[in-house]
């Protein structure tokens, strides 16, 4: 096929994408705004069309034992590994139309380009529309993943949603069986890999200029509860030498952070996003201050030194103004790096299309975050509008989807057939 040829099959596959997002963001709970839980009837709905259109790209498609829909292209030979390409299905409430939705459809037009030439792959490939990566229901994430995985933990059958219905409930109304859920599992032999097309839910390609970017991992974070004890007194009679002012210290202690952590570069992120102080009155001088402290990046390594130096500084500023600094850590998530040889792949890949690629972090999480704990793991981004996501103006432009099923095309290509 020439170039400009295959050009105008991607933008037609692309204009495909487009029209079913659109399709797919009218199921929805609510007629106003797109809001599509796990195991509603907007789900199964979701999933019989998602079914149908993998059916008609050449693929037999099973609903699994959690609720995902799955789509089999087989190899040249049956029953071989299979490359697993997907995303989810799920929206948070008030959603846009391409987070999880573009990565499905994509995988899918993959598919759907060989099964018109009649072309089968050494490995087959497998589309898979995850149930729940957002957790809007039931609070816990991930579930659609972490059944392929086969690690849900024993709670989640009990957890409950705003009305009371638990897990195990809700997936009998849906007709699943709740003690079935380790069906899900596939066995580490039965994939080579996982490749995950996403928006990227962030400014950096639109900054740059580029449709599409190699997700080098997505960020770890840890989350600290802070606070700076000082001595609280008259706004008028105690002398300025003499005051321990916990809201001074942490003021000081905020642009050292935001200082710090630009010099650091590598792609760290700092944020104090809450700030208490008490007593908190316009004539006494606060005597302790509450704060919280959310840093991420893509390596362990540098976030856990970051976060060491942050806590140091914070210690040196309190020290100096003969007050008191605790710090309690009460989140930390692994950050998750994308498997280097799938990076290098997906960047020729994405340097054939657009000339060069962007390597950047994810700041948001991701299906691939459990299923990398199992196989290794690569994830395209691709240009939204704004940077705008988990909203209902959430946009992405129909050349780039082009491009992104073009480069996602010719990856997979590669790789099913080493
Ligand atoms: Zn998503």
């Amino acid at each position: 096929m020439s170039v400009s040829a295959s050009l105008r099959v991607d933008i037609q596959q692309a204009a495909r994408v487009m029209a079913r997002a659109d399709e797919l963001a009218a199921i929805s709970e609510a007629p106003d705004a797109l809001t599509r839980v796990y195991l509603s009837p907007q789900h199964l709905q979701a999933n019989q069309r998602v079914g149908e259109w993998m059916r008609q790209a050449g693929m037999t498609v099973w609903q699994d034992s959690v609720g995902n829909i799955c789509g089999r292209y087989e190899g040249e030979q049956e029953g071989t590994q299979a490359i697993l390409l997907g995303s989810h299905l799920d929206t948070v409430r008030n959603a846009g139309r391409y987070d999880g939705m573009l990565g499905v459809l994509t995988a899918i037009e993959v598919v759907h380009s060989l099964h018109q030439q009649g072309k089968r792959l050494a490995k087959a490939i497998e589309v898979v529309g995850f149930c729940d990566e957002e957790g809007t229901r039931f609070g816990i994430t991930l579930l659609g993943s972490r059944g392929l995985t086969g690690t849900w933990p024993d709670g989640w059958l009990a957890q409950t949603d705003a009305n009371g219905i638990s897990v195990a409930q809700a997936m009998v109304n849906a007709g699943l069986d709740p003690t079935r859920t380790h069906l899900a599992a596939r066995r580490t032999e039965e994939l080579a890999c996982y490749l995950e097309l996403h928006i990227e839910q962030g400014p950096c390609l639109e900054q740059q200029g580029l449709a599409l970017g190699v997700v080098e991992a997505i960020n770890g974070a840890r989350r600290l509860n802070c606070r700076f004890t000082g001595e609280a007194g008259h706004a008028g009679t105690v002398p300025m030498h003499h005051r321990k002012d916990a809201l001074a210290a942490a003021a000081e202690w905020i642009m050292a952070v935001e200082s710090t952590t630009r010099q650091r570069g590598g792609n760290l992120v700092a944020t104090i996003g809450t700030l208490d102080c008490t007593p908190g009155a316009v004539n006494v001088i606060p005597g302790e201050v509450t704060l919280t402290l959310d840093i991420r990046g893509p390596e362990d390594a540098p976030l856990d030194a970051l976060l060491h130096d942050l806590l140091a500084q914070a210690q040196d500023i309190a020290t100096r103004r003969h007050m008191r600094f605790g710090a309690q850590e009460f989140y930390r998530i692994a950050a998750t790096p994308c498997d280097a040889q799938l990076q290098t792949l997906l960047a020729d890949a994405v340097t054939r299309v657009q000339g060069r690629a962007l390597h950047l972090p994810s700041g948001a999480g991701h299906d691939a975050i459990a299923i990398a704990e199992r196989w290794p793991t690569g994830m395209l981004f691709v240009r939204c509008q704004g940077g705008i996501s988990h909203h209902p103006a959430e946009s992405v432009n129909v050349d780039d989807v082009a491009l992104a099923i073009s480069a996602f095309t010719s990856a997979v290509e590669t790789l099913a057939q080493r």
